[in-house]
This record gives structure tokens, sequence and C-alpha cells, in this order.
């Protein structure tokens, strides 16, 4: 049962519930509506730091995807299992469900090794579901078999920052963007993808006209047509272009010689090679005008204070982490960080990517930003959880695991709240895996998406409106969540799932494991939240001081938050000393690199994708809302007008997109955002549409049915941006 909160309190009227948005990493307040135990109604949270008070169309819909007829007609409700391929899932109980499970864990665990079993997890679950899930993986099992979707979202950014500044950190905060006189937006469509950053960026440049705006995206994007400055470069060119602009700043005289010598190391590798990256060089490479290149630098070097903001333009690419690097490169070089409107500021894609982030749900790191391979790191943490040890040997990332899975190393998948059987690059490998492993556990909300097709066994899980438990925003900013109605039918949270399937496998492998008493004694979430704060102890993050009750009565709040601080961070690094080892920051000395598949005569269109205004990810939450689809109602090949009557094709006419890993049948639709030689999908449909235009989307997987799964060798994040296409007229 759910403890309902208090109502009428803090000016909340009587039938609302503090929550947040459960869509995008802007991390808006929320306030639900309920009337009989049902939500009715929601309004953006006037007294929430991200929003203040404001929602864009996905968030001032959510009430929508909760209304009674879609809970019976998309959510899993209750538990189903069957025990052998090719039967149909029947209804189950938890009892027996969770015994199942725990019995063929344990025994595949005991033949085979805890490696061969595997959790693939999500940015949209809350801190404490993924605390859990992470503990019982690593302190139980004793793998690092445990991923996330975060990796195809955000894994380049935390490697960007490691790298740089020495912890996984964004340094600024949504206040800076009042106090930047250059915004540099870069590889982002923030209008579409986080409409709410962008209308306060509308704000500022309403308060200072002054303000300058640079965009640089493959795409004139909604975003970038709003630019004083548009750079149209060419996919994957980035690199090139942040150490063009940093060869200008250096030629100018726009670097700040006395802050690189305090506060930075590496310098001197950089200038040499960056010494190739002339205006020429690099405007070819880019594919844009010399002199907005010089003037971009210009801009950006001479400004008092720069931002930038960034998503998966820069993260999905096999050189994503170079790319993150070499962006704060040009930060630190040019002294735009550590000050009122400055710094790198990359843009969370999901609600709790940072969450997951901080308590170490990655198969590379370990909680509260410790490092896998550091015996020091993995002491602390197995002497927290009460273990002997934790592996020391990387786990599979999301790629690696859906491989292993197809190759049969990992026999066992328990996949939470995602569906990798439409997000993951080359989809024909990733549906051959789920059709190969031994056991798929799929623990969601919704029964409809592609992947519960392969689950063998379905956790019906609570989700937005039905849960309780803090996220984390783009801007370090944590909040309380709370449960507004009762959690319908048999559904359980996913915390507790994962806790009532561990406390069984304890008790399985009690000859193995060597415990006094359960690892999982929570019997709320404060408990769970409660252990995670003092993972991070002495930690970059530390948020010791920061209990429920301090997020109950003071709001959301900044981390780092330690014991006895009276409140969070705004903005990090403004003494200059970096969490490294010598408190400097470090260049790291980036050389760019094409996209991982290049155009040729076989495969001659760069195509990119991306969000769309209306929805979020797969549509499980979105595509049950009438209203969303009046933006765009189905997808679409978009290409460049002249491209199109090159090949004599017609708008609404249908085309074969293939790559090298597969092919979809899409309408051809003219976009003026594009240039010729690029075409562009939206990332949201998977197979389950029919369109209006004779033809269904049966079988083609999506746009992932195009994508390479190659992913970049430092943060695993593969190049779901870009692939090599032909189109022809189907
Ligand atoms: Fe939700 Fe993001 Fe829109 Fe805010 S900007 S309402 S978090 S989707």
């Amino acid at each position: 049962t759910v403890v309902l909160p208090e109502k009428n309190v803090d000016g909340l009227k009587p039938n609302e519930t503090r929550a947040t948005c459960c869509y995008c990493g802007v991390g808006c307040g929320v306030l639900v509506q309920t009337e009989a135990g049902r939500v009715v109604g929601v309004r953006g949270d006037p007294a929430h730091p991200a929003n203040f008070g404001r929602l864009c169309t996905k968030g001032s819909t959510l009430h929508l995807t909760a209304r009674p007829a879609l809970q019976e007609q998309a959510r899993a409700l209750y538990p189903e299992l069957r025990l052998a391929r090719g039967d149909a899932r029947e209804r189950a109980e938890w009892d027996i469900t969770l015994d199942y499970l725990a019995s063929r864990f344990a025994s595949t665990i005991r033949e085979h090794g805890p490696d061969s079993v595997g959790f693939y997890l999500s940015g949209q679950l809350l801190t404490e579901d993924y605390y859990v899930f992470n503990k019982l993986a690593k302190g139980l099992i004793g793998t690092n078999n445990v991923d996330t979707n975060s990796r195809l979202c955000m894994s380049s950014a935390v490697a960007g920052y490691k790298q740089t500044l020495g912890a996984d950190a964004p340094p600024p905060c949504y206040e800076d963007i009042d106090h930047a006189e250059v915004i540099f937006i870069v590889g982002s469509n923030t209008a579409y993808a986080h409409p709410i950053v962008y209308r306060r960026i509308e704000d500022a440049r309403k308060a200072n006209p002054d303000l300058k705006i640079i965009v640089a995206d493959p795409r004139r994007t909604d975003t970038a047509r709003e630019a004083d400055l548009f750079l149209p470069i060419l996919p994957g060119t980035d690199v090139a272009l942040f150490n063009g602009m940093l060869h200008i700043c250096l030629w100018e005289d726009l670097i700040d010689q006395a802050y690189i010598d305090a506060h930075t190391e590496g310098f001197a590798e950089l200038k040499a090679t960056v010494r190739d990256y002339t205006p020429k060089f690099v405007a070819e490479t880019c594919g844009i005008r010399e002199e907005d290149l010089i003037q971009a630098a210009r801009w950006f070097g001479a400004s008092q204070a720069s931002l930038s903001m960034y998503c998966q333009g820069l993260n999905q690419s096999a050189a994503g982490t170079a790319k993150n690097a070499a962006l704060i490169n040009l930060h630190l070089a040019t002294h735009q960080i550590g000050k009122p409107g400055a710094g790198p500021f990359s843009l969370t894609g999901q609600p709790n990517a940072m969450g997951g982030r901080e308590v170490g749900g990655l198969a590379t790191m370990l909680s509260a930003h410790r490092d896998l391979d550091n015996p020091q790191h993995r002491a602390e943490i197995a002497a927290l959880w009460g273990v002997a040890d934790v592996p020391a040997r990387p786990g599979k990332s999301a790629v690696e695991m859906f491989e292993a899975v197809r190759t049969g190393e990992i026999k066992l998948i328990w996949i939470v709240c995602t569906n990798p059987a439409q997000s993951m690059p080359e989809q024909k490998l990733i549906r051959e895996a789920l059709e190969r492993a031994e056991l798929v556990v799929v623990q969601d909300a919704y029964r409809t998406t592609a992947t519960c097709d392969y689950a063998d066994v379905l956790l019906p899980a609570t989700t937005w409106s039905e849960k309780e438990g803090t996220v984390t925003n783009s801007e370090r900013r944590i909040t309380r969540v709370r449960a507004a109605v009762p959690q319908p039918a048999q559904t359980r949270h996913d915390w507790q799932i994962a806790i009532d399937f561990a406390r069984r496998l304890e008790e399985k492998l009690a000859s193995e494991v060597n415990h006094a008493s359960t690892l999982f004694p929570y019997e709320t979430t404060e408990q769970v939240w409660n252990e995670h704060r003092e993972s991070t102890r002495g930690r970059d993050l530390d948020i010791t001081g920061l209990s429920y009750a301090i997020l109950e009565s003071q709001g959301p709040q900044q981390w780092p938050f330690p014991q006895g601080a009276a409140g969070g961070r705004k903005r990090l690094y403004e003494d200059g000393i970096f969490p490294t080892a010598s408190g400097r920051a470090r260049f790291v000395n980036t050389r760019y690199q094409p996209v991982a598949e290049r155009v040729d005569a076989r495969f001659p269109f760069h195509l990119t994708t991306g969000r769309l205004r209306d929805q979020w990810h797969g549509m499980s939450r979105t595509g049950t809302v009438a209203q969303l689809f009046s933006h765009a109602s189905e997808p679409a090949l978009v290409m460049a007008q002249t491209d199109v009557e090159r090949r004599l094709l017609k708008e609404g006419d249908l085309v074969h997109v293939t790559s090298k890993h597969g092919s979809q049948i899409l309408p051809v639709a003219i976009g003026d955002d594009m240039r010729t030689g690029q075409a562009f999908i939206g990332m949201h449909w998977g197979e389950e549409y029919v369109s209006g235009r004779g033809h269904e989307g049966k079988g083609s997987h999506g746009v992932n049915a195009l994508t390479s799964p190659v992913f970049d060798p430092v943060s695993k994040q593969p190049e779901l941006k870009h692939a090599a296409v032909k189109i022809l007229k189907a």
C-alpha cells in the first residue's frame, strides 16, 4: 500500500501532490491533481526552480496518460510467466513468479558464474530503484553486468567530464542561462528536446538583447532558426569545430593564460595539436564558412560569460568522449567555466539519468562516482554493503551486453523500464539476442512495448504518479517525488520487486554468500535513500546532509549538499580547484575522427536521427495521447527539396531507406531544415504504427533497424545519431 502524502500543505490545493515530469532531464516540477484515487489533471509547480510553473506539451498532458481506459489497454497489471518458449505467458502469483526467478538465477549463477546474468535498467527509474538493482548485481550476485539505457544517452558526457574535470558533474546551473553573454548550443535541438530550458533561453534573450546565440547542428532546426549565428556542420565534425575555435582563440589571444597556468595541465600538447586546425581546414571539414567559424570563436572567447549546452549530437557518437572533451578544452582555455553564465552544460536526456550515474548504476562505474579499478573505492563500497568485495572487472555495457546474450555468454537477462527491442542499434541483432536468451525478464509498467513480446516473465511495475523516491535533473538538482494515487492491481514498485527477488536469491545462495543478515533490509524508499547518501560521504557529490526531511521542508536541492551545509552548491569549480589528483583540470589532446560509417557511392546519404517536439522515446506513454500526434502524425524520411527532385520523387512517395544494417520503408517529406546529401528520421516510431498512406511499419523495427552498433571506445555509447544510407523509391 502507498502512504499518501499530507495534503493542503505548502500552498497546494487539497487534491494536489508534488512530483516531477517523468519525461526529460529538465526535471520540471508538476502538481498532480487527483479525484477519488485517480489522476485528473496536472499543472506546473510554481515553486520548482527548474520550471517555475511551466510545462511543455508533453508535461502538460501527463494526466491523459493515466486514464482508466489506458490502464486497462496498455498497462502490465499482473505478473505473467511461461515455462517454455513457444508457450503463451499466463497470469501468475507474485510469490510463485519470484520463487521461480530466484531458482533460475541461483542455478545459473552456480553453474556458469555470476557474469552469466545481466540487468539492463533505465534512466526513467527513480534513484532508490536504481540503487537497489545496482546493489543486487554488484553486491549480492557479484557481477558488474548492470547497465542502462543511460549508456545510449549520457555516457559520453560522463566520460568527457571525468577525463577533463575529474568527476562526472555538470558545473553550471539553469540560472547561468540568465547570466550568459554567449550561449553555444551544439548537437541539441533544445526547443524540442528540452523545451522548458529553451523557454528560459528565450526569456534571457528578451532580458538581454545583446545575448548572442550560436547553434551548431547538421540541421537548421527550430533552435537553429533563432540563432544569431548558425553553423550547419557536417555530421560528426564537432571535434574539428572545437579545435578550430581554439586555434582561432590562440591566434587572436582570446585564451586566458593565467587561468591555464594556475588551474590546468596538459595544454602544451593540445596547443601543438590544434595548430593544424586552421580556419581553412576546419571550414572545409565541417562544411561551414570560414568567416562564420571565426565569428563563433571570437564571440565565445571574448565574452565575459560563454555557456555551452549540448546533448545527443555530441554523446551518441563513436567519438562522443572526444567531442565532449574538445568542447570542455575550449571552456578551460578561455576560462569560460566556474563563474556565473559560463561552463560546459550537458543537457540530460532522461529524467533520472543523473540519479543512475550517482548510484553507479552502470557496468563501468561504482557507487557515488567511484571507479571499479580502484581497490580503495571497491573496499569502501564493500564495507558499506557488508560484503567481502565487489568485482573489479567491468561488466558488459549496453551493446556488449546484448551481444553477450546473443552469443550465450549471458544466459539470463532482466530488463527494467526500457525497450531495447526498439531503442538499441542494429535491431536484428538485439532481437536475435532476445530470442536466444535462456530467460528474458521484463519489468515494466506497460505490456505494449516491443520488448514485452520476448518476455518469458513479465513483472508489472508502478509508474509516474504511483511511486515515490527522488530524481536528479540536468543541473544536479534532486527533487522528492511523491505518489499521488494508489498503485493499480498487482503492480509493485521497482525497488520493491528488486528487494523481493533479492531476499529470495540470498536464501538460495546462502551457502555461497556469507552474510549474517539480508543486504536488503529496507521497508521504505527513505531507508534506501539514506544508505545511498552515506555512500556519497566525502565524494564530489556528497549529499550526506540532504535528508528527505530537508527535501520536504526546503524543496529541491542541488548537490553537493554535505552534512551541516545550509544549502546545495549552485555552480561548481568557482574556486578553480578540480577533483583530480593534482587539483587541476586536464586538457585532453583531442583529434578529429570522421563518423564511423562514411558515406560512399553505395550509401551516399548521411542519415541523422533525433527527437520530435511532442513525443518521448519509444512512445509507450506519449503514444497514448491523441493530441501529441498533431505535430507529427507518422514517421517520415525528411530530405532537402533538391535531393527529392533529383531522385524524381515527390512528397509522400514511399522509399526504401537502407543502411548496412537493415532497411525501412517510409514516406518522404521535404524539409527546409535539411542540407543536400542528408536525411533525417525521428527516433520515436518502432514497428507498431499504421500509416494513413497505405503502409504499416510492421517488421521495420523503426529507425534503429538502420543504425550502427559501433560505439565510443571510452564511453561505450553507440553512434545512434548517424548512419550512411541509400534511398530508393519503393
Ligand atoms: Fe517534462 Fe521536459 Fe517538458 Fe519539463 S521540459 S515538462 S521535464 S518533457
